[in-house]
């Protein structure tokens, strides 16, 4: 088909931009402005803003073993996990880690991102329903985009609209994917439900562990085992090494032929360069010590309960957390803009969400209950964020 010509508009190259200041502007005006700051190495700051769950991230045994991976294997993997990217470390991570979480096998990616990418787009084809929670991680939602698939967006944390949904499908397969804890108020998703859905109607499941992992249950085996669902020939799981493993990197674990899928047919396994070896000797660095340390998971979310009371005893609107994230409501984006830099001028870094970044809208202050955190600096948390909360 010929299309019509249609006039283009002349524009000098320094005009070609242009709208992008417009859209600037219209973020600025609606308060999501966000701007990049860097953080100094020696920040005294009081941290409830990272995601290092359990306080690993300078704990010299997991910075000893990045050190001694870069040392032995080098600055990067320098090609595709298939070409030269795999070192013995990279193994060596997945069975450690397949084996703590109870699956069968784990395959290692760049990124949690590229693992959720990767799951959504090797495992379902134009015969799938993609049944996904509303409230699901960005990298979900990108996977569902991704997949060649049709994708049904079930209200949150809703098993009966899931099975609803999964019974008056057309489609061959199905494939029901969820966060297993919501990213920022740190809520759990009802996995029972969901499995229960799934299994009525023959889908599969696929659960980002990502803020369950090194967190939730026995020693922080993750979410999966918790549910009773780790090795279960149904269910797949995804995890990123960038929270309570403090390093940087993703994993897939399922059962074996589900990891073999993904190793021969997933875009962002096959096409991405390997995880840098000083990564994954830091996950396994840290994965080690979690086994030998197994009260550190417990202590994580002792610590969000004691938060999130105190909080709620000081008169805010705090969520109640089923890992390590607690969660504030703010009035509204400027508000909680405002709020969380009152926190970092008087010595606290929090995490500030506003929307696109919260599903329903309501900004919030979003805090974690780092497993390395004291009593007294929990309370002082807590003054920081009464004393300078809008009024
Ligand atoms: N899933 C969830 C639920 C997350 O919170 C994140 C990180 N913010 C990711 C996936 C992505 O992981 P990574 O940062 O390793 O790409």
């Amino acid at each position: 088909m010929v299309h019509p010509t249609v006039p283009q508009p002349t524009l000098a190259p320094s005009a070609v931009f242009d709208w992008l200041d417009e859209a600037a502007d219209l973020r600025a005006r609606a308060g999501l402005t966000r701007t990049l700051r860097s953080r100094p190495a020696d920040d005294p700051v009081l941290d409830l803003a990272s995601n290092d769950y359990l306080g690993l991230v300078h704990h010299p045994a997991v910075t000893g073993a990045a050190a001694e991976a870069a040392r032995r294997w080098g600055g990067g993997a320098t090609g595709s996990r298939l070409v030269t990217g795999t070192t013995a470390l990279h193994t060596e991570l997945e069975d450690e880690l397949a084996e703590f979480c109870g699956f069968e096998a784990a395959l290692v990616f760049s990124t949690g991102y590229a693992a959720n990418l990767a799951a959504l787009t090797a495992l379902t084809d134009p015969d799938t329903l993609i049944v996904s929670d509303a409230y699901n991680h960005a990298s979900l939602i990108d996977g569902c985009r991704l997949a060649r698939s049709d994708v049904h967006r079930a209200p949150h944390a809703d098993p009966d609209a899931v099975r609803e949904v999964l019974a008056t499908r057309s489609h061959r397969r199905a494939l029901v994917v969820t966060d297993s804890v919501f990213s920022v108020d740190g809520n759990a998703a009802p996995l029972a439900g969901h499995c229960a859905a799934a299994r009525a109607h023959g889908a599969a499941l696929l659960v980002d562990d990502a803020h369950g992992l090194g967190v939730l249950g026995d020693g922080g085996r993750g979410t999966l085992a918790v549910a009773d669902l780790a090795g279960a020939p149904d269910t797949v799981a995804t995890v990123t090494l960038s929270k309570s493993l403090g390093s940087q990197g993703g994993a897939v674990l399922g059962p074996r032929r589900v990891i073999r899928h993904l190793t021969e047919t997933a875009r962002t396994f096959i096409f991405d360069t390997g995880l840098a070896p000083a990564a994954a000797g830091t996950a396994l660095g840290a994965l080690r010590l979690l086994r030998a340390e197994p009260h550190r998971a417990a202590r994580a979310r002792e610590l969000a309960h004691t938060l999130a009371a105190r909080l709620t005893a000081a008169g805010l609107h705090a969520s109640t957390p089923d890992a390590a994230v607690v969660s504030v409501r703010a009035p509204g984006p400027e508000a909680a803009v405002q709020w969380a830099a009152d926190c970092r001028t008087a010595g606290l870094a929090v995490g500030c969400f506003r929307p696109p970044s919260v599903p329903d809208g309501i900004s919030r202050l979003r805090l974690t209950a780092r497993g390395d955190l004291t009593d007294a600096q929990i309370t002082e948390a807590v003054r920081i964020i009464a004393a300078t909360g809008p009024a």
